[in-house]
């Protein structure tokens, strides 16, 4: 007999992990809370833009999804940071040729729900809802509003219900795992910057657009009909917050003053600041993703971080190829697969979630800052030059699958050290000079042994 596994979510992760398990000829059920997103506008015409890189796509290819998700994203090869008098700098994130890809999230789900729907192993229940899972008993019951609740028999069951996850809640602390689910203080609204009256894109559709302010910021990523979702981010109280901004004026002054270029792009974004609630920026760990030997978790229920990497969903596609290879690796055995699991990816994601709050500071502070582009262009310069000794952290993480997360953090740690002495130098900003620039931070990755930047 097959072996039976229940999946909790139907989004990006939860999806994409039943149709790998699938395909090995398992028997899926995969239960979602809400509706079916292709039949009813569940995300009210919004929906998050996500930057996918590598790491997603490589998983994505796994089960031949990846050309369809493609034909609805659109490539960004560099950073567009607005300052506040409206100039413009572009900041390439790689190479010539290297890009990560805009693509609401919406989007990459239903082509994994098409796909779903064509695998014969996979039963998908849309408006089910997680009440109860008995490890013991192999059973999970799920109530729905329009049908009698449902009990399933699983042989396994993953956890893939998203941040807030109820399999987590239902079980960690049960099996004595320690769980941190905090809010970050910040929180985003969504707003829209529709075509340009040509219907082309209102700010270049090849860059992802940040208005970088300190201790909030703006972004703009591109949608193939020709509008941007942006994004604002906000602390939840004190100065330039969610909480101080309560009337027309104080809105009006913020964008005024902080973001004059994007305010006439923007779709009502005064009225949309005063009708809408905001959403909360959640972190979550937690010491063990495995319990019972029955039950894991997978993507944002085992590791929600702040998005600010771009990395969150490529993470928990990751994941998902991750096991698939140790299932094939331990010949289908379920129990040391279930470990190898935990042991490769918690890592990883502590991982992350670190990188992800430093590219935070990085993103809304430093972007804006001559000296950090002079950094990142050193450092690009001596890639392009030296690939075998320096390999931009930013690089490692978003385009070099094969360079773990884990691994990236503690390069990225010894690349700063040397980039601080760099950055000493008295000179280092005189360009009939950047020739020497190049040789000192030569002599000293040189020096450090060629560290296997
Ligand atoms: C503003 C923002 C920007 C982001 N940008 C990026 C980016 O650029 N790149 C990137 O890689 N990531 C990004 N992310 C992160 C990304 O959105 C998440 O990592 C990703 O959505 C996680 O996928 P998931 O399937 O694990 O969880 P989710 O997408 O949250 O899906 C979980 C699913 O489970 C369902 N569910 C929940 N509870 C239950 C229950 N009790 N019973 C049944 N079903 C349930 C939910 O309805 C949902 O469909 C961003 C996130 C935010 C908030």
């Amino acid at each position: 007999m097959s072996v039976r596994v229940v999946v909790v979510g139907a989004g990006p992760v939860g999806t994409l992990l039943a149709i790998m398990l699938a395909r090995e000829g398992m028997q899926v059920d995969l239960l979602e809370a809400r509706t079916d997103s292709r039949i009813h506008d569940v995300y009210e015409g919004r929906s998050i833009n996500i930057a996918l890189s590598e790491r997603g796509w490589l998983a994505l290819s796994r089960v031949g999804a990846d050309d369809a998700v493609r034909a609805v994203s659109l490539p960004m090869s560099a950073r567009a940071m607005h300052d506040r008098e409206g100039a413009v700098t572009l900041q390439p994130y790689g190479q010539p040729g290297e890009a990560i890809w805009s693509v609401s999230r919406a989007a990459v789900n239903e082509v994994l729900l098409d796909l779903a729907d064509q695998e014969p192993n996979i039963t998908v229940h849309f408006e089910a809802v997680l009440a109860a899972i008995d490890v013991p008993g192999q059973q999970a019951s799920f109530t729905r509003p329009e049908h009698s609740d449902l009990k399933l028999s699983f042989d396994y069951l993953f956890g893939a219900d998203g941040a807030n996850s109820k399999v987590r809640r239902l079980l960690a602390e049960d099996h004595g795992a320690e769980v941190d689910v905090r809010r970050m203080g910040h929180s985003y609204l969504e707003l829209t910057m529709p075509p340009a009256p040509d219907g082309s894109h209102a700010v270049a559709a090849d860059a992802l657009h940040i208005w970088p302010r300190g201790n909030h910021m703006l972004i703009a990523l591109p949608n193939p009909d020709g509008s941007m979702t942006a994004t604002a981010f906000l602390p939840d109280e004190g100065k330039n917050s969610f909480a101080s901004l309560t009337d027309r004026e104080a809105i009006e002054s913020l964008f005024d003053r902080d973001f004059p270029d994007a305010r006439p792009l923007l779709e009502q974004p005064v009225a949309r600041f005063l009708g809408t609630r905001p959403s909360m920026l959640a972190l979550a760990k937690v010491s063990r993703w495995v319990f019972g030997g029955r039950v894991a978790l997978i993507g944002d229920s085992a590791h929600a971080i702040v998005p600010f990497y771009g990395q969150g969903l490529n993470c928990g596609f990751e994941d998902c190829r991750t096991f698939a290879d140790l299932l094939a690796q331990h010949n289908g055995s379920w129990a040391p697969t279930l470990a190898a699991y935990e042991a490769a990816r918690k890592p990883n994601a502590d991982a992350l979630s670190e990188l992800a709050m430093q590219n935070f500071t990085e993103m809304s502070e430093l972007s804006g800052q001559p000296e950090f582009l002079l950094q990142k262009t050193i450092e690009r310069d001596f890639h392009r030059a030296h690939p075998e000794l320096w390999v931009p952290l930013y690089t490692q993480v978003t385009f070099l699958p094969e360079v773990s997360y884990s691994e990236a953090l503690a390069a990225g740690v010894r690349q700063q050290k040397i980039m601080d002495q760099v950055m000493a130098l008295p000179w280092v900003a005189d360009a009939d000079r950047s020739a020497d620039v190049q040789q000192f931070l030569l002599d000293l990755v040189t020096n450090h042994h060629q560290l296997n930047f």
